[in-house]
């Protein structure tokens, strides 16, 4: 019987782990057509001031739909992308429509606002990156003041290339933004020597103002310390408002979430914010 149920058990196991290949596969072919048939598009969260309750900015984030199975996570297609070189150049698209979306809004007058990017680790490192940056910014005659570059922790494994770049980016006049700070568990000291302008708290500490026991006080320290640093600091999935009342409370200056808004597509953020 043991050996009966440990063969089923192979069977099961093989046929799942090949199933999930499978569809990772058929969405990396999709993928690769995903820019010249026209699915993919930005979505635009809006970012609040917590004291004017104003629109400070918002942070375009990439949509896929997919000719069969509709609209599908970033989270599920990001790593996919990553994996098999795409996300090089749906993150030049990502950066190219954002920019014209920006310019924009500029024409039509509409409010200044922030646009924050998120730039994956593998976009960051990829030795193309800068220049093409560089190149965009000149062929649109962007005004990179008002646009942030997310990053995220795991771009410090190679802290000396990361300040060199960073650098580079920000003598382009670009906002550099740390996203879901606190994940990485990296060291605080290398914040020191970067030139970082706003950091992002992971949800997951937002999470955690409602917590019984912790009571958000681990916001509390990131907050204090962003602003130490002279950092401005955004709360990013902020849900209730017991969570915002906690950020307002302790005086956290931006606040990203479902409370005010889910990302909306650009006629509806232009609408309801700008
Ligand atoms: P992220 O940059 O940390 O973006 C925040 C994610 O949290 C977004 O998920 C957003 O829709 C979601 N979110 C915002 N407010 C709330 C809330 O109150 N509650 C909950 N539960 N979620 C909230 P999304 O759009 O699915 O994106 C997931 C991740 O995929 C992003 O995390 C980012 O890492 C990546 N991503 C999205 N767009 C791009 C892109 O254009 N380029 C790159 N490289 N990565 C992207
Ligand atoms: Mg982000
Ligand atoms: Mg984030
Ligand atoms: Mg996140």
């Amino acid at each position: 019987v043991a050996k009966e149920q440990g063969k089923n058990n192979y069977q099961f196991y093989s046929s799942s782990i090949a199933e999930k290949g499978a569809r990772k596969m058929e969405l990396e072919m999709a993928l690769r057509k995903a820019i010249s048939n026209n699915e993919l598009e930005l979505y635009y969260q809006p970012q609040i001031n917590i004291i004017t309750g104003g629109i400070y900015g918002a942070e375009a984030l990439l949509r896929w739909k997919h000719p069969i199975y509709g609209y599908l996570s970033p989270d599920e297609f990001i790593p996919i992308a990553e994996e098999s070189n795409l996300m090089l150049s749906i993150g030049e698209w990502v950066i190219t429509q954002a920019f014209m979306q920006m310019k924009k809004w500029e024409r039509n007058g509409k409010k200044d606002i922030k646009l924050a990017i998120n730039i994956s680790a593998r976009q960051f490192q990829y030795i193309d990156f800068f220049s093409f940056l560089q190149k965009e910014v000149q062929r649109l005659q962007i005004n990179t003041a008002k646009l942030e570059l997310e990053i995220t922790e795991s771009i410090m494994q190679n802290i000396e290339k990361a300040k060199i770049e960073l650098n580079n980016i920000k003598r382009l006049g670009f906002q550099i933004s740390i996203d879901d700070f606190g994940k990485g568990y990296s060291s605080l000291s290398y914040l020191k020597s970067l030139p970082i302008d706003t950091i992002k708290i992971d949800k997951s500490f937002i999470d955690d103002i409602s917590h019984p026991k912790h009571k958000g006080s681990l916001a509390k320290v990131i907050i204090d310390m962003g602003h130490n640093m002279n950092f401005v600091v955004i709360a990013e999935g902020v849900e209730t408002k017991e969570q915002f009342d906690f950020l307002k409370n302790h005086a956290c200056d931006i606040v990203q979430g479902y409370y005010y808004s889910k990302p909306l597509p650009p006629k509806e953020l232009e609408k309801l914010y700008l």
